[in-house]
Parts: structure tokens; sequence; C-alpha cells
């Protein structure tokens, strides 16, 4: 018997199964859908508390560069501009410039050299935030939420309507391309299968099978997008391929709704990789993350899900790597190794992506990581690893870099960006997923990690 409000399984030896009750209790078909609601309909998801009891499987929720500044575009002047004019103007120059490096079977890391995008966008919610800390006279986290305004986070595009981000992003990249000399790499989420986020359902989406979603997908979703991005030859793309989908099929089979999802989720992803062949564009295909893959027994299993997917996208056809902990909040270089850990050998995202390696490779897999450290819980902040929703304590985590200190990973990256809800539940007051929940927000720029603030 699974908890079915509950997203993720995975499987555990024998006496260590539990079910964890964190999330909104309703069969997730249910839930509401966070970009495509109806005018008025706010029906609230709540956590009930948590249980603990004997079942089959433990249930886990939502495992889900460079410095530089993009150029703004608005006429009237916001805060962040007031402050960086205030400020030393050290920063376009601050991007790195690091030499190209091989890893460790000699294919270049597509984002040593560059400098990751920063989204405008993005930076302008934080407008609100850095406005809190400046009416209550908190002069030391208006300068901090300045300086996260100048990070780079990925671009969502997460239903059709979103495909304009795309073009937006291309003209703001094009810029800071053109402005600091630095040559840019995007990074975009590719997020709309059809049947999406079946095991929980806060992050469902536009499309459905049953309604030609999978055909609506191809054509309407997967052609645009990949025409947009290859018509972009002068900048470079990592594109994380589908959040937390192939990790439900590894372990969430058992929910009825996934296991007829898989077939789609398989296509649908195969159709994509076959889709965005192009050499400036860098595919990461979504590995969950430590605590939902990262136990023994799922790793092999990952790995063969994987593989049956890229072979699916014909032959020849290619990933640059897996992208783990997408809006998740494990650490990658934990300090503290948490109880919840246990035995595995994945307890932190350094460890799981070390873990993963080999079983990619035995598959035939590339075994190349980014790592989401877009948001990190504060030691202690979580009871159970399958706390996957508005976290708290947490921070902005390490800055994005491609000094990784582990030759499997290309670079640690912000692709959740911080400051959008994870979905209505967790901290009190959260909006719904993808809206800008900025209480939330001031916590991770009060909690950020100093490397956020190295230019200080
Ligand atoms: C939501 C998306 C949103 C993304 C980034 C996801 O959980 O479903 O709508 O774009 O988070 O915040």
């Amino acid at each position: 018997m699974l908890c079915p409000w509950h997203r993720r399984v995975i499987s555990r030896p024998p006496g260590h199964r539990r079910c964890l009750c964190c999330h909104g209790a309703m069969d997730p078909r249910n839930q509401p859908v966070d970009t495509a609601h109806p005018p008025g309909n706010n029906r609230r998801v709540r956590c009930r508390s948590r249980m603990v009891s004997s079942i089959k499987n433990t249930v886990f929720s939502q495992t889900t560069m460079g410095w530089g500044r993009s150029p703004q575009s608005e006429t009237t002047m916001r805060p962040s501009s007031v402050l960086a004019a205030l400020a030393t103007g050290s920063l376009v120059a601050a991007a790195p410039s690091h030499k190209q490096q091989r890893t460790a079977n000699g294919d270049v890391n597509p984002f040593e050299g560059k400098t990751q995008f920063v989204n405008p966008k993005w930076s302008a919610k934080l407008d609100q935030t850095l406005r809190s800390f400046l009416f209550r006279g908190d002069v030391l986290n208006t300068l901090k939420t300045w300086k996260v305004q100048q990070t780079s986070t990925f671009v969502w595009v997460s239903r059709i309507a979103d495909l304009s981000n795309i073009d937006a992003a291309i003209a703001d990249a094009r810029k800071a391309q053109k402005w600091t000399g630095k040559k840019q790499i995007v990074g975009l989420v590719l997020y709309n299968l059809p049947d999406r986020d079946c095991s929980a359902g806060e992050s469902a989406g536009e499309l459905k099978s049953s309604e030609n979603g999978l055909e609506r997908y191809k054509e309407e979703f997967i052609k645009p997008y990949a025409e947009k991005v290859a018509a972009a030859k002068d900048l470079n793309f990592a594109i994380v391929l589908e959040p937390d989908s192939l990790g439900n099929l590894v372990t969430n089979m058992g929910i009825e709704f996934c296991a007829s999802a898989a077939p789609i989720y398989r296509e649908g992803i195969a159709h994509a990789i076959a889709s965005l062949q192009y050499d400036h564009v860098n595919l990461y295909i979504d590995a969950a993350h430590g605590g939902w893959l990262g136990w023994d027994d799922n790793l092999p299993l990952a790995a063969k899900e994987f593989a049956t997917v890229v072979q699916m996208a014909g032959e020849g056809k290619k990933v640059r790597g897996f992208v783990t902990n997408v809006s998740n909040y494990n650490p990658f270089n934990a300090v503290v190794r948490e109880n919840y850990t246990e035995w595995s050998n994945s307890w932190d995202e350094s460890h799981y992506a070390s873990s993963l390696a080999p079983h990619l490779t035995a598959e035939g897999l590339p075994a190349h990581f980014i790592v989401d450290q877009g948001r990190v819980h504060l030691p202690g902040a979580r009871k159970e690893w399958g706390e996957w929703c508005n976290v708290h304590p947490a921070g902005f985590g390490t800055a994005p870099t491609t000094k990784t200190n582990n030759t499997v990973v290309d670079a640690l990256v912000w692709v959740k960006p911080g400051g959008e809800s994870d979905g209505q539940c967790g901290m009190a007051g959260a909006p719904r997923a993808g809206e800008w929940f900025d209480e939330y927000a001031q916590m991770l720029v009060k909690n950020a990690d100093p490397s956020v603030f190295k230019w200080f």
C-alpha cells in the first residue's frame, strides 16, 4: 500500500520502510494545475501532519554561472539599479574566464570559459525583496539581495505560452554577450510533458495524454522550442529535460497515473532529445536527487531507465549528461550528514553524482552532471529526506561555478529560481507553484551561502 498523496517511492531493505506524509492529502490528479488555473480557483492544498507507518515502500516527495551582469532594459530606475550605480561596477569584469578544461573522459565541459546567463526577469522579481529590506533599514540584506540579483538562474519553459521566455532570454543573453564580450551559456528548463508531475500534482501541467497531449507536446512545444534555440547559434545552451519525470518511472510505478504516463514520458523525452541535437545545445536529463534515486538499489534501475530513453531517441543521438537536485534542497557538499540519509552513499549531491556515474558508464551513457544549488536547506531543517516543499530554513546555495572538485560534475548551477514557490505547502503562506513568495525569498537572502557575496 502506498500513501496515495505522496509522491516518491524508493525501495529500501526490509525494516526500513516508511510512509512519509508531507503533502496535500488528495489524489494527485485532482490537484490544481499551477500554470493553468481557471481564474478564481484558489483552492488551497495544505500539508497534513507527517505520518509514519509501515508500508511496502518509502514515498519521497519532490526530489526535483558564472558571474556577470545582465543589462537592464527598464526605463524607470529600479532600486537595484540605484545600488548598482553606487557600487564599484566591478562585477562585469568579475565574470570568470576559465581556460577550457577537459573532463575525465576527454569531453569538454560546456560551462568552462562561459558566463552563465543572468535572467533579468528573475532579478526584477527580487526588487520587491530588496525594497522590503531597504524600507526596514536593513542595509546588509539590501546589499545582499542586490548581489543575488546578479546571479545566474535557469529560465523555465513550463507551458506553451512560456515559449516566449526563450525569445526574451536569447535577446537578453545576446545583449550581455555584446556588452561584456564574454560567451554566454543560457540555462533553460524544458518542462511540459503530458500528465506532468504524476505523483504529486502541485506542478501538474497543461497537457493531458488523453487529450492528444503527446502530439501537442511534439508539435506545439518541442518543435518551436527547438527552432528557437537552433536559430541562436551565437549562444550556448544548457537544457534541463523534464524534472522529476524519469525518477517517477523508476520508483513510482505503483501509482496508477505514473504507470499510465510512463510510455508518454519516455516517448516525449526521447523526442525532445532527438529534436535538440545541436553543437551549441547541451542536454542534461533530470536524474532526481540523492535521496530519491541515490539508494544502492535504485542506482542501476535509474541508469537503465535513462539508457532506454536515450536509445529511443535514435542512433547517434546524444545528451551531455544529467542534472540533479532540481528544485530540491540537498547540499552539494554537506557539512553535516543528516540522520535521515542513513546508510545511503548518496548523502550529498557530490556523493550522489559519484555513486550514479559508474552505473551510467555501464549503460554507455555520459557520466557528466550539473547540480542545482539554487536553494539549500540549513542543517537540521528537515526531519525526513522526503520534505521537498518550500523547506525552511533554507538559503541560496553555492554560487554557480565550474569549480566543483568532482571530475564528473560540470558545474553547480541555480536551476530553481529561488523565491518562486514549490506549491501551496511547506512554509506557511506559500502561493501556487511558480508564483513569487517574497517572505521565502527574504529568508533565502538572509541564509545565503557566502560564495554568493564573494565580491563584497
Ligand atoms: C513550477 C513551474 C515554475 C518552476 C520554477 C515549478 O515547480 O511548476 O511553473 O516555472 O517551478 O519556479
